[in-house]
């Protein structure tokens, strides 16, 4: 059918792809990749052939000369669709403008969901995930990141972020002088061969990940503050001040 297709590809390996995302792969009548070669390696690994249909690039520093395009096919009725570098196009990645725009121009917009390295994270990574918040890429600059953290230190769940190897160590040394002692969980190269999960306090993490040069993709998790913690009992005890305070006042009021 017409319409725009957001296709959700691996995060590593290269058989967490969906029956329906390969079956969209391989019927559309456009296809656009953020990255037009590790589409094609991908449909050849499945044994997708392109057959003559177009494949488009189209990232951040090309979205606005390639978007009037593939929204012109739209409205030419064809079906579009899109795959970003990895995982779930628009989590930390292109896609958000071309699906709004898509929508507000009356087009079917739907996804082929499937891998992404925030939820596999939260799977492995043994904190709660009742709830969380996905705050993406922190600043670099110290101060800006700082500000970033500190933000973030009410929410009531686990926090999740996704950060360069390079970088990692210096963000978990602010995580820490941020909210204290927090447990968290680094996880690099998740589906991959060298696939590594740490779990430990932040204090733990700064000094193993001390002059250790990590290579990969990373996905940090941060434990939720102990003022932040809402379980059931939490809420028992609030429902019933709740009707404590409801009853008093429906005898004051009769
Ligand atoms: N759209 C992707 C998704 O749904 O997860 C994320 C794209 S973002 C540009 C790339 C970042 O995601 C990496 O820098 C890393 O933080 C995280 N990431 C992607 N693949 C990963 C993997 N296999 N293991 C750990 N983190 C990963």
């Amino acid at each position: 059918a017409p319409g725009l297709y957001f296709v959700a590809t691996p995060i590593g390996t290269a058989r967490d792809i969906t029956l329906r995302a390969l079956d969209i792969l391989a019927s559309a009548d456009v296809l656009a990749a953020e990255d037009t070669r590790t589409l094609r390696r991908l449909m050849d690994i499945h044994g997708i052939a392109l057959e003559g249909r177009p494949m488009v690039a189209y990232h951040d520093h090309n979205g606005a000369q390639a978007r009037p395009k593939l929204l012109a096919a739209l409205a030419a009725g064809k079906s579009v669709a899109y795959a970003s570098e990895a995982g779930t196009p628009l989590i930390a990645d292109p896609g958000y403008t071309l699906g709004r725009e898509a929508s507000e121009a009356g087009m079917m917009v739907t996804a082929a969901p499937g891998a992404s390295a925030l939820l596999a994270a939260l799977a492995v990574g043994g904190l709660a995930t009742d709830a969380f918040f996905f705050a993406g890429f922190a600043p670099n600059a110290k101060g800006a990141r700082r500000a970033f953290l500190a933000a973030l230190r009410e929410v009531p769940g686990t926090l999740v972020f996704y950060e360069s190897p390079k970088r990692v160590h210096r963000m978990l040394e602010d995580a820490l002088d941020t909210y204290g002692n927090r447990a968290a969980v680094v996880a690099r190269e998740l589906t991959k061969k060298f696939e590594d999960v740490r779990r430990g306090t932040l204090s733990d993490l700064v000094s193993t990940l001390e002059g250790e040069t990590l290579k990969g993709e990373i996905v940090v998790l941060i434990a939720r503050g102990d003022a932040q913690v809402f379980d059931e009992s939490d809420m028992q005890l609030l429902l019933k001040d709740a009707l404590k305070t409801s009853s008093v006042k429906d005898a004051v009021a009769s």
